[in-house]
């Protein structure tokens, strides 16, 4: 029997909760739910500018006929990285602490941008093409671009939008 979309939703949250699925821990991050964002990454110690937060590695994708999941990371022109838990869970902020920089052939890794500490949550710039279903943004800094976009794109997202709004009416 085909389960339905409403019916697997509750039985992954079932599952998650029984199990913790989705849940990590170790003695540099841990994964939480952040207030209005959902999951998160937090640090458990400070890190230092420059450290290496985490390495991010995942199921490699050709990236010939793959759109990508939300959470694909683009490792060059023919590969896409699929993180794994907790790598997934890295939120976008337009005023990071960390970067997103590629450490091996097969994997990204976080590195701290400035002094983090223990509680904070570990965000990067994902820096993503203008497209029209691109969402908001809500990392709540000073310098928010709106949207999940990179700063070189915030005007043709601008222009997007307004086109999407138009068509709507
Ligand atoms: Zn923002």
């Amino acid at each position: 029997m085909e389960l339905s979309k409403k019916r697997r939703r509750k039985l992954q949250a079932q599952v998650d909760q029984d199990y913790g699925y989705r849940a990590y821990e170790d003695r540099d991050v841990y994964v939480a739910e952040i207030k209005g964002k959902g999951r998160g990454v937090i640090a458990s110690r400070q890190f230092l500018p420059g450290e290496l937060v985490i390495e991010i590695t995942g199921q490699l994708i050709a990236a010939d006929d793959y759109d990508g999941s939300t959470y694909a990371m683009n490792l060059d022109d023919a590969w896409y990285l699929e993180p794994i838990i907790p790598g997934a869970y890295i939120n976008h902020s337009c005023n990071p602490n960390c970067d997103m920089v590629q450490v091996t052939e097969v994997s990204n890794g976080l590195v701290a941008r400035c002094n983090i500490e223990p509680g904070t949550e570990l965000t990067f710039d994902y820096q993503w093409e203008a497209q029209w279903w691109i969402p908001k943004c809500c990392c709540g800094s000073k310098n928010c671009r709106g949207w999940v976009v990179a700063e070189d794109d915030v005007k043709k997202m601008k222009r997007l939008v307004s086109r999407e709004k138009r068509k709507a009416k």
